[in-house]
């Protein structure tokens, strides 16, 4: 038996207890994680999320990078398309972790500028040892993007792989100041 019809046999006991019906194309939680590919910290998992309920980017350490704010992008012309409207009920989630699997790219300063799409002068803005600065740091990084809706609320949260439990290191707050959102 190989993975995939592990992966096959799994998926048909999935569907027989019957597809969950009616879930829409954007999440009921109103809600985007950003999060890490490690697969110890699957959102789902960790935060209790079901199906349908948030929109999950994951990427190598849950870093917002421009590929991070491309995907929104679209995800944005899509939801336009659907006419949903971003509101102030929106959650924009940065979920990273301990032990991440990033921090062991130290030696790898190339490949790791390459991953978060910036010059390796750069690196050290990045934190990519410290889960809390690095947190903080991504937060930032979305404060400053003028492209995304002024009324997300965005917070930060560290995941402790030895614990199960997360710290929200950047509690939930508007994109932007009450006086720039429009
Ligand atoms: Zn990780």
């Amino acid at each position: 038996m190989t993975t995939v019809d592990t992966l096959v046999d799994r998926n048909r006991h999935f569907a027989a207890s019957g597809p969950p019906a009616g879930l829409q194309l954007f999440p009921r939680m109103k809600t985007i994680v950003v999060g890490c590919v490690d697969p110890r910290v699957d959102p789902a998992a960790v935060l209790g999320l079901r199906l349908g309920d948030a929109l999950v980017i994951r990427n190598l350490g849950g870093r917002v990078t421009p590929d991070t704010f491309r995907t929104m992008a679209a995800l944005r012309a899509i939801a336009e398309v659907e006419g949903a409207k971003p509101g102030p009920e929106w959650n924009l989630v940065v979920l990273h972790h301990t032990d991440c699997g990033i921090t062991r790219l130290g030696g790898h300063a190339g490949l790791l500028a390459g991953v978060l799409d910036i010059e390796p002068a750069d690196l050290g803005s990045k934190a990519v040892d410290e889960p809390v600065a690095a947190v903080a740091a991504d937060v930032r990084t979305i404060r400053a993007n003028p492209f995304l809706p002024a009324a997300f609320l965005v917070s930060g949260l560290v995941y402790d792989i030895a614990t199960g439990l997360v710290d929200v290191v950047v509690p939930p707050a508007p994109l932007r100041s009450a006086e720039s959102v429009a």
